[in-house]
């Protein structure tokens, strides 16, 4: 009989703490569907839940370091230290009210021998996204925009906010919008591309330049293609802290570094 009663309390025991396990594991669920919905919705997308178009290749190890949303008073220490370490990069650029002072840029940029690409004019997740027509005004504005500072006809790479598989965009345009706007891409003889590595330093976490350099060491793991996802806004100036050691943890792993276009032409040229 006592030795029943015992047997009961460790059965007891044992039920208490598999509900407690269970309780804890829906709790850490709920915070963290929390946590990536409060970044989704925030000005500065993360741009996360999108996977990179580059696919896996006999070619030697290659890494695009990428930043969105700029040019800002971050983009010309970014700048600096990439004519220091002799790396190239791509910048998916804005036009919005809040970094028009800093467009004259592109054209350093341009002539450091990085990439400019396209990104937004405007980044309003609500009006690029109403309609396809609404999309390529926004495309129209910010090629406009950056008329005086380069040649247009070298402008053919676009990286859509927030992602090409991004889901945001259906609240406004539909549920087929993204599809559209990749095949209108296409159609205009361009080329648009997402990232398979993300630094994740534009969320709302903000996150140091060790956690940055942690988040794309996790992210590259295995991948001999990497297309890095950075912001180059003013908010992101643990970016440019993190970025010697990005540089430096790349080459320790054998990469190459190349623009978006002239990793496209390896791409192509070793089909
Ligand atoms: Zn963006």
């Amino acid at each position: 009989m006592r030795y029943d009663r015992r047997q009961e309390a460790q059965r007891a025991q044992v039920v208490s703490w598999v509900v407690c396990g269970l309780l804890v594991a829906i709790l850490a669920a709920i915070l963290h569907l929390l946590y990536h919905r409060e970044y989704a919705d925030a000005s500065i997308p993360n741009d996360c839940f999108a996977v990179a178009a580059t696919a896996e290749s006999a070619l030697p190890k290659q890494v695009c370091l990428t930043f969105d949303d700029g040019p800002s008073s971050n983009t010309q220490p970014l700048l600096d230290i990439l004519a220091r370490e002799k790396v190239p990069a791509t910048f998916f650029v804005c036009a919005q009210e809040i970094n028009r002072e800093y467009l004259p840029l592109v054209r350093t940029i341009v002539q450091q021998g990085h990439q400019v690409a396209m990104h937004s004019a405007s980044h309003r997740y609500a009006t690029i996204y109403r309609s396809t027509d609404a999309f390529w005004q926004d495309i129209k504005v910010l090629r406009q925009t950056l008329q005086p500072y380069l040649n247009l006809e070298d402008l053919t790479w676009l990286r859509f906010p927030g992602g090409s598989t991004n889901t945001i965009s259906h609240r406004y345009g539909g549920s087929s919008i993204m599809r559209e706007l990749k095949a209108q891409t296409e159609e205009k003889g361009w080329h648009w591309i997402d990232w398979n590595v993300c630094g994740e330093d534009a969320t709302a976490s903000h996150p140091d330049a060790d956690r940055i350099l942690r988040n794309i060491q996790e992210d590259a793991q295995g991948l001999s293609t990497c297309v890095v996802l950075l912001h180059d806004t003013k908010a992101t100036d643990q970016t440019v802290k993190a970025l010697p050691a990005i540089v430096e943890w790349f080459r320790s792993q054998g990469y190459t570094f190349c623009t978006v276009a002239q990793l496209a032409q390896l791409q192509s040229s070793g089909e």
